[in-house]
């Protein structure tokens, strides 16, 4: 079932009565770069009311070079986020600087840049472990992104805990990253995937959820936010339910990570898995979280040097966490670039990106809702930046070629989740994805041009 503006009463209406666009005739001009309003928030939900710094939007926006940029003779507006934000100039710059001052390769040389490169990777490892909440270092590994890390977990836990008839529990609405990992393992094991169905708003139906659960219960896989329909799952009660059966539970954190505050210890979570290029910072660098005790007791992954404690023809020993589950060389200078990119992140704080994010997706699901024509698949209540929609009688690739003519940036396909666009009948939407550098206005120009659209056809 798609929703349709009719039957989505997700927001509130604050858009004046009367008039069904009332920012129809926005110029794109100077001022487009500056918010009108919303420079100073209350954060009710996540803050106990306290009055939080203003969000500097303007600043914020200042920061991202590639904003500047021109596409079709007008200004960008990036609205795929979901598949790779842009990044800020510190993170340009901690690469820049890698590479023209510490190039080395960490852990090995006996030489000053060896020192400063390998002290540069472990502080970004440090750095993850805070913005994780993760309780020990060693429970960091770098890997090239969430997609790797799933593998990780996948090919070395489930190999080794998932046998004949054990079940794994993934939801309807998990990227196929986190889908044909656990599949592949299934086949080998001869084990059974069962499958967490979502109602038509895209929340998990937990009363289902707990049918399903069993002692036979061996993994639990959960997308925190879903990259098609925004929903914010309840992974805290979904984690505790896994946990009163023995499963053991991975997140998968690559659209959560960018905007809401994350804390592993909180969340219980066994395995929490994020992308850097998802948060600001650079591709081929990203994030496996695990648990100690689970990460000690896992084989390691891929074989090579670095990850060894000592090797004959006879036999290998391993090496501590978290170097057993880092063979060969890392992508130290897009390490030294997630640090920033975190570093950024928490400069400007999470709980005001969270609010300002929020706040910015419900303004966009009011305005895509009241054009008539466009429906928005995803509409429960607690969802954030990813708004999928379809348009009566226009393809996907007819809109989307429209948008980029706007300089409008979105996605478009089964965005490598075919089983949650299969829940809903359709087999491809346009998604916008939001970032915390985005502002209404260009969601303005968005509603603008899809309204425009929808007449044209
Ligand atoms: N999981 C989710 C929810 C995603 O949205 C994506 C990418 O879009 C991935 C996993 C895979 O991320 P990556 O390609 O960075 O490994």
């Amino acid at each position: 079932m798609i929703m349709n503006r009719h039957q989505n009463d997700w927001y509130p209406s604050n858009i004046s009565g009367g008039q069904v666009f009332p920012y129809m005739d926005h110029a794109v001009d100077a001022a487009y770069y500056f918010m009108r309003d919303n420079t100073s928030v209350v954060d009710s939900s996540n803050t106990n009311g306290r009055l939080l710094h203003p969000f500097d939007i303007s600043g914020i926006r200042s920061d991202f070079p590639i904003l500047q940029r021109r596409v079709n003779g007008k200004p960008l507006i990036w609205l795929d986020n979901g598949a790779t934000t842009q990044k800020p100039q510190c993170v340009i710059d901690a690469l820049r600087e890698y590479y023209q001052e510490y190039n080395s390769n960490v852990h090995r040389g006996a030489h000053t840049l060896s020192k400063e490169a390998t002290d540069a990777y472990e502080c970004a490892r440090r750095k993850v472990q805070m913005f994780l909440g993760a309780s020990a270092i060693e429970e960091i590994i770098f890997v090239r992104g969430a997609t790797e890390a799933i593998n990780l977990v996948a090919q070395t836990y489930g190999s080794t805990n998932i046998r004949n008839g054990d079940e794994i529990l993934l939801t309807m609405m998990e990227h196929h990253s986190n889908i044909v990992p656990w599949q592949m393992l299934q086949k080998e094991k001869g084990a059974v995937m069962k499958v967490i169905p979502i109602n038509g708003r895209g929340e998990i139906m937990l009363d289902e959820y707990e049918k399903l659960l069993s002692s036979r219960t061996r993994v639990v896989a959960i997308t925190h936010v879903s990259n098609v329909l925004g929903t914010i799952n309840p992974i805290r009660k979904m984690i505790d339910m896994a946990h009163r059966y023995g499963a053991r539970v991975l997140i998968d954190g690559a659209q959560a990570a960018p905007h809401l505050k994350v804390n592993v210890q909180d969340l219980d979570a066994d395995f929490y898995v994020f992308s850097g290029h998802k948060a600001y910072g650079p591709t081929g660098i990203g994030v496996l979280y695990g648990k100690k005790g689970l990460l000690e007791q896992m084989p390691p992954w891929q074989k090579g040097g670095g990850m060894i404690k000592n090797v004959t023809f006879d036999g290998t020993t391993y090496n501590n966490l978290p170097d057993k589950f880092e063979a060969g060389t890392g992508s130290i200078a897009d390490a030294v670039g997630l640090r920033a990119a975190i570093d950024y992140m928490q400069k400007v704080g999470m709980d005001r990106i969270e609010h300002y994010e929020r706040s910015l997706t419900g303004y966009a699901m009011q305005a895509l809702s009241m054009i008539p024509g466009v429906n928005i698949i995803g509409t429960a209540p607690d969802k954030i930046s990813a708004i999928s929609f379809v348009v009566d009688g226009v393809s996907p690739e007819t809109v989307a070629t429209r948008l980029d003519r706007e300089g409008i940036a979105v996605r478009i396909g089964h965005h490598c989740a075919q089983p949650v666009l299969q829940r809903f009948n359709i087999k491809s939407t346009i998604r916008a994805s939001l970032a915390m550098y985005n502002i209404r206005e260009e969601i303005d120009m968005l509603a603008n041009t899809l309204y425009k659209i929808t007449k044209d056809y």
